[in-house]
């Protein structure tokens, strides 16, 4: 398996590419910009797109998911919560004073326990609202591996002061579904460096229970 993590745009969204070099396919998830790049890394590898993923419809994780839908005919999916972020396009793009990338409605919806992704490799959907009412996480079960968007971040959680927002869910998310997974989970989150379940439940400060 190809897993290729690197960060986009001028709020350094963490982009990842999946690709299984046998069946020359890739799923890519949160374009969020810098689409050129991702695609001609798809073309250098050689893979073919399959699925465009999304964490959440905040513009640094989707902002460039339908120019790359255009590029290579791949599905967008994406959480039906979200939906009302995307309407908001301009205003999101109004608080980091960028112009507004176009948005289209996904093409398909990532609902909790669907199955996506590769198959050699597929990724189970975990809803985790809190960060905003529409945000997932990606469990690659046979990687070990959870994309956790901007719910779960080394030493800290998602900011839920924006539009769909919610402190009590997104602790309450994370508690509930990501703490239960096994300690050795590795963990991607949407902005900065990778941890792990366990390294979060030992130290993370927003998950300590006394
Ligand atoms: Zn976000």
């Amino acid at each position: 398996m190809i897993i290729e993590t690197f960060p986009v745009g001028p709020l350094q969204c963490n982009c990842t590419i999946l690709g299984d070099e046998q069946a020359g396919e890739a799923i890519v998830i949160d374009p969020g910009d810098e689409i050129g790049r991702i695609h001609r890394r798809l073309t250098e590898l050689g893979l073919k797109l399959k699925q465009i993923l999304i964490t959440h419809a905040h513009i640094d994780h989707v902002g460039g998911a339908l120019k790359l839908k255009r590029l290579t005919g791949a599905p967008i999916l994406m959480n039906e919560s979200d939906l009302p972020l995307l309407k908001i396009m301009e205003m999101q793009a109004g608080w980091l004073g960028i112009a507004t990338p176009e948005a289209a409605p996904p093409d398909d919806v990532l609902t909790d326990g669907l199955n996506v992704g590769l198959e050699s490799c597929p990724a189970q959907v975990i809803h985790t609202p809190g960060h905003t009412q529409g945000s997932v996480c990606l469990h690659f079960v046979p990687l070990n591996l959870l994309v956790a968007g901007d719910t779960l971040f080394a030493g800290s959680i998602g900011r839920t002061d924006l539009p769909g927002g919610d402190y009590g869910q997104i602790i309450n998310s994370i508690q509930t579904r990501l703490l239960p997974l096994p300690d050795e989970t590795k963990v991607l989150p949407g902005h900065g460096p990778a941890t792990t379940i366990g390294a979060e439940r030992e130290s993370n400060p927003f998950l300590r229970t006394t």
